[in-house]
């Protein structure tokens, strides 16, 4: 059965969704746009798509099944709560609300009404968490007890209703909901505590530059950075295990693992480090014999398996992989990173 989509908000994200559905989902058929601002209307006229002139005709379009929601992030809530109530199954672009509660009304409605409600968690389609998840998965590198996730820019980015609180704006809705919700679902275990430094480096409303340090039930702690004033990288994982180490550098996934070839101690020896102020043997290089060095892995994944698998949701014949409890979970860490930083100190959480 092929499926029809509308599309509300049709900016940047709106028309790439569009553009990749056309090319890549046979399963779908973008009908139409909706949106305040008239240039966006006349790219989507442009492309061929179907244009509404208020958001209650897209609602009473009986033929659109799916709508997929990509506004600035404060009118997320009342467009998919009204789409829901219109009988539609909803995609919601990240971050999926500005808050835990309107998360939990959209929820509520959803049940309430029987339709499928997912958020568009799209960098679980990343080839580099992908590869981070399988060899974490594979245990082959001990347990990991320290990760490290970084997205680094330069640009100075919070241009638009980025840079505005109203509209949900600042790095830890942008990028953080998108690391956050990665690391959650690469650790099996319960948040227990949650220390965040947001820095305002040059913007007066919103947090542009991020610090957050998430502590785990199980023992294992992550740090998630965003910085969009970095003008030296640092690498993109980093993952510290019992047996080994695992480093992806950048976006194209360049990197390796070294492991553990010996569980034997190392016995102090002669391979001392001086530096100009003192020697010291614990800091010395380990061994190359006692190391064995790989490539990463290569990581097949497909964006197009999310939309696929929200349209298996629909007909009943998968689970859907990213869940709105998912999201709830995400959005909970969210409000413990805000109340760290409003608190100036880390906080116990059970999430
Ligand atoms: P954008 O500014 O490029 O586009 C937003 C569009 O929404 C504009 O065309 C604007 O006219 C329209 N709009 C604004 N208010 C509206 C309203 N009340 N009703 C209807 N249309 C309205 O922004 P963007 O970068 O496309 O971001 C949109 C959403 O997508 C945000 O939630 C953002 O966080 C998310 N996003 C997700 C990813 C990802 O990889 N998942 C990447 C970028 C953006």
């Amino acid at each position: 059965m092929k499926h029809c989509l509308a599309i509300i908000g049709y900016g940047g994200m709106g028309a790439w969704h569009a553009k990749n559905i056309l090319s890549r989902i046979p399963e779908i058929h973008v009908k139409g746009v909706f949106d305040i601002r008239d240039d966006a209307l006349e790219k989507a006229r442009e492309n061929g798509l179907f244009l509404y002139s208020d958001v209650e005709d897209l609602l009473n379009d009986k033929e659109v099944d799916l709508v997929t929601i990509a506004t600035p992030n404060n009118f997320h809530k009342d467009y998919a709560i009204r789409c829901l109530r219109a009988g539609k199954h909803v995609i919601c672009e990240k971050p999926v609300t500005m808050n835990v509660a309107e998360l939990e009304e959209i929820i509520e409605t959803a049940n309430a009404v029987n339709r499928v409600f997912s958020v568009h968690q799209n960098r679980r389609w990343d080839k580099d968490y992908a590869i981070v998840k399988q060899l974490l998965s594979e245990g082959k590198l001990g347990q990991p007890y320290f990760i490290e996730s970084r997205v680094q820019g330069s640009r100075r980015a919070m241009h638009g209703w980025r840079g505005h609180k109203i509209n949900g704006g600042g790095m830890v809705l942008d990028w953080g909901v998108h690391l956050i919700d990665q690391i959650l679902n690469l650790i099996d275990s319960k948040v227990i505590s949650v220390t965040a430094h947001l820095f305002n480096l040059y913007s007066d409303e919103v947090d542009d530059n991020i610090k957050i340090l998430l502590r785990f039930e199980n023992g294992v702690s992550a740090l998630c950075e965003m910085s969009t004033n970095c003008l030296i990288n640092l690498p993109r994982w980093h993952v510290s295990c019992t047996d080994g180490t695992l480093i992806i550098n950048d976006w194209s996934c360049n990197g390796k693992v070294v492991k553990l070839n010996t569980d034997t101690n190392l016995e102090w020896s002669d391979d001392i480090v001086y530096t100009e102020a003192g020697p010291t043997r614990t800091m010395a290089p380990r061994p190359v014999h006692t190391t064995e060095v790989f490539d990463l892995p290569e990581a097949f994944t497909d964006w197009s398996d999310y939309y696929k698998n929200f349209i298996k949701a629909i007909e009943g014949t998968e689970d859907l992989i990213v869940t709105p409890e998912q999201s709830l979970r995400v959005m909970k860490v969210i409000e413990q990173v805000f109340l760290s930083e409003e608190l100036n100190y880390g906080v116990s959480c059970n999430i």
